[in-house]
C-alpha cells in the first residue's frame, strides 16, 4: 500500500515557520506518501525547491497565482522559467482566473494564464488551474491551447461543468470542501467525477476538513478528504487512496 497523494499544498505560508521541520516528519509518520507544494511566485517557488530537495517525497508546482498576476515584470517571468525546469517541479500551477477576488486585474490575469499555459504545453508539463467564478473565461482561454494534461484544483463548479470538463481530458482534484456540511455541489461531483479522472488535495493551510475545521490544515489531513469521499461513494477508505494516488502518480509523472 502506497498511501495518501496531497496533491496540492502551501507550505510556505508563514503560518508554518515556526513548526515545518517537525510537520514534514510527523506526516509520514501518518500515513503521508507524496505532496506536491505549490509556490505562486519565484521566492515561494525557491522555498518548495529547496524541501524538495530536502525531502524525497516532496514535489513542486509552480507558477504566477492569478490574485498575482498584477505586477509581473520580464525579469520575474525569466526566473520562474528557470525555476519550472528543475527537475521536482512536476506541474506549472495554479494558474487560472480569479474574479471573486479580483486583486488583479481581469486583463493581466488572463494575459498571463494565456501564457503561462502556452509554457507548460511547450514544457510537456500538466497544468493545475484555478477557477473561481470565472469558469466560462476559464474554459474560452483553455480552448485556444488544449494542454494534453490538466487538473482543476479545489473544484467547485456544477455536475454540468464537471461533464464538460471531462470531456476536454481534464481531471479534478477535491479537498477539504467535500467535508462541509453545506457542500452539495462539491459532493455531487465527488459521486459523479469517474473513478480516473479524482485526485485527493488539501489546499493547506486553508480549507481544513472536518472535523479539524477552525484549525490550521496540514497535508496528512489529506485523510479526511480520502475517508469522506469513501463515505460518499460507497466504497473504502484504501480503494480510495489506491486510485486517487494512482492517478496523482500518471498525471504527475512522480
Ligand atoms: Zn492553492
Amino acid at each position: 500500500m502506497k498511501g495518501l497523494i496531497d496533491t496540492h499544498c502551501h507550505l510556505f505560508e508563514p503560518v508554518y515557520d515556526d513548526v515545518r521541520d517537525g510537520l514534514m516528519e510527523q506526516m509520514r509518520q501518518n500515513g503521508l506518501y507524496k505532496l506536491i507544494c505549490v509556490g505562486c511566485e519565484p521566492e515561494t517557488v525557491k522555498q518548495s525547491i529547496a524541501l524538495a530537495e530536502k525531502y524525497e517525497y516532496v514535489y513542486v508546482e509552480a507558477g504566477f497565482h492569478p490574485c498575482d498576476t498584477a505586477d509581473i515584470s520580464d525579469s520575474m517571468w525569466e526566473q520562474m522559467k528557470k525555476l519550472i525546469a528543475h527537475p521536482k517541479v512536476v506541474a506549472v500551477g495554479e494558474i487560472g482566473l480569479d474574479y471573486h477576488w479580483e486583486s488583479s486585474p481581469r486583463d493581466k490575469q488572463k494575459y498571463w494564464f494565456e501564457k503561462q499555459l502556452a509554457y507548460a504545453n511547450e514544457a510537456g508539463l500538466p497544468i493545475v488551474i484555478h477557477s473561481r467564478d470565472a469558469m466560462e473565461d476559464t474554459l474560452e482561454i483553455i480552448r485556444k491551447n488544449p494542454p494534453p494534461r490538466g487538473v482543476f484544483h479545489c473544484f467547485s463548479g456544477s455536475v454540468e461543468t464537471l461533464r464538460e470538463i471531462l470531456k476536454m481530458n481534464f481531471s479534478i482534484s477535491l479537498g477539504g470542501v467535500v467535508t462541509f456540511s453545506n457542500a452539495r455541489r462539491v459532493v455531487e461531483c465527488a459521486k459523479a467525477v469517474p473513478e480516473d479522472r479524482l485526485m485527493l488535495e488539501t489546499d493547506s493551510p486553508y480549507l481544513t476538513p472536518a472535523p479539524h475545521r477552525g484549525k490550521v490544515n496540514r497535508p496528512d489531513y489529506t485523510r479526511f478528504v480520502a475517508e469522506k469521499i469513501a463515505e460518499i461513494r460507497g466504497v473504502t477508505t484504501d480503494e480510495v487512496i489506491e486510485f486517487t494516488t494512482r492517478n496523482a502518480e500518471q498525471m504527475f509523472g512522480i
